[in-house]
């Protein structure tokens, strides 16, 4: 042990090897809800290499000597992702910082361990815009990349993936590609291999440079509640506000019962106020103009749907408050979740979704907590602690879930990924050559399967 640790100081310096079982401890789990947990092995070292180099030279000493890797990032996944459960080492990202902001392209090039927080930082500064705003701002942009991370705000824009341009990958057997660039259009880069990295996880290599697109920021922001007594009807209006002529950057959607558990852990919850169920719809335009024309509008849709009188925040506050209220939504459930799900259906199917969700929550008198992102289709359903449950009770309703999502079209995950969490799930969304398939590129990338071995496919 004691060589091999030595091994790996050599390659990236004294203090960027973390051996003592007291640090350790903070890199041997991620944000994975307790009943899903991942078990982890304590016998591990963390490495930090501080550029691709020596992070390739980790990588060629690591398939040398047959060692597994496990790639984090910043520990914010919910599928037990960067959970190191073999003897081996945990390369960790935090060391690369860089930005660079080019406001004549519209692009960003950063490291893989800058975090969302500071990516936005930067590009604020630069008065530009970069929409993805995926829940946490402690995750990395390798890690959001890796993921192909969603968030609430990308309805008009699409997912991580549609801002990657560049990437720079280390390969399981240490080899350093760089494909794609600040190209708008690359159909020789690009095209033909950077989207294979993108949403697998770290499978098949280590992401340490990505370069971004980035927008012009818009100038006029608002936010709507829209409540409504009938929760059905406001998820049979998603689709007609999508062909609207004002498509909000984001649409929410959220139960009372949801709203009712912010409030007990002492948030204050006005403007959610009556009614069964809320969408919360964000918009950014150009100009006010366009804001507030389209939303006339679509007020009168909302209308039809029998949505109540809507709530509007303009100011920066009132916004803030209400996006507030909103990230509380995942910790105020934490104490007593115990499984998080990430399904997501076709956009016109979240209603039935709902309906089957509302059978399966009698059958097992519970109740699901689900919200998030319908305007994509994507929501998650939460699977609550309850007493003098099996662990049987709780993968059946898991299994019924996800069978639900998938007869409907859906996916058993939209953004947080399979990880090791979800890799039995699997067959439910790739068929039997797909799995096949992947394997083998996983063969051919990784022959000795030390990156990330057992993670989405074994
Ligand atoms: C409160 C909360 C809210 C969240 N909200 C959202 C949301 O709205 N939308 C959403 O999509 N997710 C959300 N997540 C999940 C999580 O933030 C994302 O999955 C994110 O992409 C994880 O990034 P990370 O840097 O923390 O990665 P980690 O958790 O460290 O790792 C995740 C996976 O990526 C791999 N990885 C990490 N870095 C790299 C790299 N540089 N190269 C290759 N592979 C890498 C790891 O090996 C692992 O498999 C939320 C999580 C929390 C706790």
């Amino acid at each position: 042990v004691n060589k091999k640790i030595d091994n790996f100081k050599n390659l990236v310096g004294e203090n960027w090897v973390i051996t003592d079982s007291d640090t350790l401890k903070s890199y041997l789990e991620d944000e994975t809800p307790q009943g899903s947990k991942v078990k982890p092995v304590s016998d591990i070292i963390v490495v930090k290499p501080g550029e691709s180099e020596e992070l390739s030279k980790v990588m060629r000493e690591a398939n040398r000597r047959n060692i597994p890797v496990f790639v984090r990032g910043g520990g914010t996944g919910l599928v037990g992702g960067c959970v190191p459960t073999k003897k081996g080492i945990v390369v960790s990202m935090d060391r690369f910082k860089d930005i660079k902001v080019n406001d004549e392209s519209l692009t960003a090039t950063v490291g893989a361990g800058v975090t969302l927080e500071e990516l936005k930082a930067s590009v604020n500064k630069a008065k530009l815009s970069f929409p993805p705003h995926p829940g946490d701002e402690t995750a990395q942009i390798g890690g959001l990349v890796s993921c192909d991370a969603g968030g609430a705000s990308v309805v008009k824009t699409g997912t991580m993936r549609n801002f990657v341009m560049g990437l720079e990958i280390v390969l399981p057997t240490g080899e350093t590609i760089r494909t794609g660039g600040r190209l708008v259009r690359d159909n020789v880069n690009a095209g033909k291999l950077m989207n294979f990295f993108i949403g697998t996880e770290g499978i098949f290599g280590i992401i340490t440079e990505i370069t971004l697109k980035l927008q012009k920021s818009q100038k006029a922001r608002g936010i709507m509640i829209a409540p409504f007594d009938k929760k059905h009807n406001s998820l049979e209006v998603v689709p007609k506000i999508l062909k609207s002529e004002l498509t909000p950057e984001g649409i929410e959607y959220a139960e009372r019962k949801t709203i009712e558990l912010v409030s007990e852990v002492g948030r204050e919850i006005s403007p959610f106020e009556g009614g069964e169920a809320f969408l919360l719809l964000m918009f950014s335009e150009p100009n006010e103009e366009a804001l507030y024309s389209g939303l006339e509008k679509l007020r009168k849709t909302l209308k039809k749907f029998g949505a109540k009188e809507p709530y509007f925040a303009e100011t920066e506050s009132e916004r803030e408050k209400i996006m507030g209220i909103r990230s509380e939504f995942y910790p105020s459930l934490k104490p007593e979740m115990y499984k998080d799900l990430d399904i997501c259906v076709p956009v016109d199917k979240t209603r039935d979704f709902i309906s089957k969700l509302d059978e399966i929550s009698k059958e097992y008198e519970t109740y699901l907590h689900p919200y998030g992102h319908v305007g994509d289709g994507n929501l998650h359903v939460h699977i609550m602690q309850s007493e003098n449950w099996s662990e049987e009770k709780y993968s059946s309703l898991e299994e019924d879930i996800y069978r639900t999502g998938t007869e409907l079209g859906g996916t058993i995950s939209g953004e947080h990924g399979v990880g090791e969490v979800k890799k039995k799930f699997l067959y439910l969304n790739l068929d039997k050559k797909s799995r096949i398939l992947l394997k083998s590129l996983k063969k051919t990338l990784d022959p000795k399967n030390i990156l990330n071995p057992g993670k989405v496919i074994d």
